[in-house]
């Protein structure tokens, strides 16, 4: 089990959804759910994969990656994200990882890009800068898991930097998630903001 440490973010567990709003057919409507996966991950959740009466839009690029609003680069998840939010009725965003993230190993193991705004390198000075400083006598294993969640919650926490997200957000029409999916046991597990850990949904945590 892996509690992760707070100093990083500071996320309104109110912004926070649940799996019966997902799952739930009564619970919101039948609106849809944007996932945002990673391009390695070959089994996404969707409909089927949590029985859900909702229509699953899925985004998949490097490691489920979402820039912030400060990047000047065009991205086309985030020009997605809005296209879902604004004119195909949804209601929930998923930011979905997944333990066997080879991407993320593979990022690991690379140096510093020093060509400036590129994945690598946004990479490094997050989710490996906040490990390395926060986690110190951590294990190389254990290193690779905790930059798999502290990558996943730096996403949400760029999600949350979009004015048009947060507008959503603070009227209590959209809900985020952050899910980790055990790639060999298909279990889904959901971050628990108010815990600060990915706790299984029907049970233990992660
Ligand atoms: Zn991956």
């Amino acid at each position: 089990m892996y509690t992760l440490h707070t100093d990083l973010y500071d996320f309104n567990c109110n912004y926070f959804g649940t799996m019966n709003d997902i799952t739930n057919p009564e619970s919101l409507n039948d609106k849809g759910v944007v996932i945002v996966a990673c391009c390695d991950h070959f089994k996404v959740p969707n409909s089927e994969y949590v029985s859900s009466p909702r229509q699953f839009f899925t985004i998949q690029n490097l490691a489920n990656s979402i820039p912030a609003s400060n990047d000047p680069k065009f991205d086309s998840t985030l020009g997605s994200i809005e296209y879902a939010l604004a004119l195909m009725n949804v209601n929930n965003i998923v930011v979905c990882g997944h333990l066997d993230c080879k991407i993320i190993r593979h990022w690991s193991n690379r140096s510093r890009d020093v060509s400036g705004n590129n994945e690598v390198t946004k990479f490094k000075e997050n989710a490996c800068a906040a490990v390395k400083r926060l986690y110190p006598h951590a294990t190389e294993h254990e290193k690779i898991n905790l930059r798999i969640r502290e990558h996943l919650l730096t996403q949400i926490k760029n999600l949350q930097s979009h004015s048009f997200v947060m507008s959503r957000l603070e009227e209590g029409s959209l809900k985020i998630h952050g899910w980790l999916v055990d790639d060999q046991s298909d279990h889904i597990y959901s971050y628990n903001p108010s815990r600060s850990l990915f706790g299984f949904i029907d049970g233990a945590p992660l």
